[in-house]
């Protein structure tokens, strides 16, 4: 539970940081920021911590299970074997991220994170919804010689370090460059210039890349997003889109051994394999086109559902089912507004009208058990 609280707390400096990077980026006329995008990251953020709090616990039970037949354990009590588990946890992270990129249906989850096309600390909380799904299998085994808090710690550490790393305002640093992971590596990660495309893996630390071939300067500015733009602000759909697009590509490959491989081929190899897939280019999204009174209803929605996910995580996992089901409900309903509405779908006018049913039950369930508590 403190976790829980101490990862809420994070989110609120997050957000304060989103709101000063976004107000510096309009004063100083640098257009880092468009509205539509910037809400539609937030939101797959609240999807992906929405679920967390519900999967959180099952995700460490493998690492718990085989830590308890550790060989040896790193002592808790000296830096030196804080820097070990650090490096140890990075050169996992490093293959996990890598592998996430060239392995088909795992690229599918991944992809929604570098699906945002502007480049900024919202884009940090662009996290895929099943992330955790296979991403434990690569440190799985620092549970032979980690203790479980060291793990945990680490991995708050590293969430934190990869929150900052999404960020233009930051230039480059000198030889800190030459060892760490900075913003200007990572802006390289995620540009689609060819000379760009699968570079600057690494999460912490950017020794791997230089050591396995994949590392890459920052040169020419990059230009952010992925090559086949997915043309939606949806959090929801933007999870499935690139799940879609394999289905898409499995009908259309001609042989029955082609049709399996391209879940597992990079995304590289998708038109080697199912040609004319390339032909399915879909535009960029075009931000400018949502009305004023749009964007207003989406971070309004936003600010509600990220206050109902605060309700659900300091109050309701120690209530009833039907507390938590009654704040994920309208949490997933104005998820699925948001995306109808800065996609301009029109599912908008039922979803929505659901949104606020689910939000005046809420309210009202609300009054009539703070009403007869009183009695
Ligand atoms: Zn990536």
């Amino acid at each position: 539970m403190d976790e829980l609280i101490l990862l809420s707390f994070a989110y609120v400096v997050f957000t304060l940081l989103i709101v000063v990077e976004a107000a510096c980026s309009y004063a100083w006329g640098r257009g880092y920021y468009r509205v539509g995008e910037a809400v539609s990251n937030i939101s797959h953020g609240l999807a992906y911590q929405t679920l967390d709090v519900f999967t959180k616990v099952w995700v460490m039970v493998p690492f718990v299970l085989l830590s308890s037949y550790a060989p040896v354990q790193l002592s808790m009590d000296s830096a030196v074997a804080w820097i070990v588990g650090l490096i140890a946890y990075d050169f996992c992270t490093y293959w996990a991220h890598r592998n996430h990129h060239e392995v088909g249906f795992v690229w599918a989850i991944h992809g929604v994170h570098h699906a945002a096309e502007d480049f900024n600390l919202a884009a940090a909380l662009r996290q895929p919804l099943i992330q955790q799904t296979f991403k434990w299998l690569w440190t799985l085994p620092l549970a032979l010689f980690m203790p479980v808090p060291m793990f945990v710690g680490i991995v708050v550490f590293d969430f934190l370090y990869q929150f900052v790393q999404h960020t233009r305002f930051v230039g480059r640093l000198g030889p800190l460059e030459w060892v760490m992971n900075t913003p200007s590596h990572h802006r390289v990660h995620h540009a689609i210039q060819e000379k760009y495309l699968d570079k600057n893996y690494g999460g912490i630390f950017i020794v791997w890349d230089r050591l396995f071939g994949t590392f890459q300067v920052e040169e020419e500015a990059p230009e952010n997003g992925v090559t086949k733009p997915i043309n939606s602000l949806n959090p929801v759909w933007g999870n499935a889109v690139f799940f879609a697009d394999l289905v898409s590509a499995s009908l259309r490959a001609e042989r029955w051994q082609d049709k399996l491989w391209l879940w597992i081929a990079g995304p590289g190899q998708i038109d080697r394999l199912a040609p004319g897939a390339a032909a399915l280019v879909r535009e960029p999204v075009e931000d400018n086109q949502l009305t004023g009174r749009t964007k207003v209803y989406a971070v309004g929605s936003a600010v509600a559902a990220t206050l109902a996910l605060a309700a659900l995580i300091l109050w309701g996992v120690s209530e009833g089912v039907a507390v938590q089901a009654g704040l994920t409900g309208f949490v997933v309903m104005s998820l699925l507004a948001i995306g109808t509405a800065l996609d301009r779908h029109r599912w908008f006018i039922p979803i929505g009208a659901i949104q606020v049913s689910v939000a005046v039950a809420l309210g009202a369930a609300f009054l009539v058990v703070q009403g007869t508590s009183w009695l």
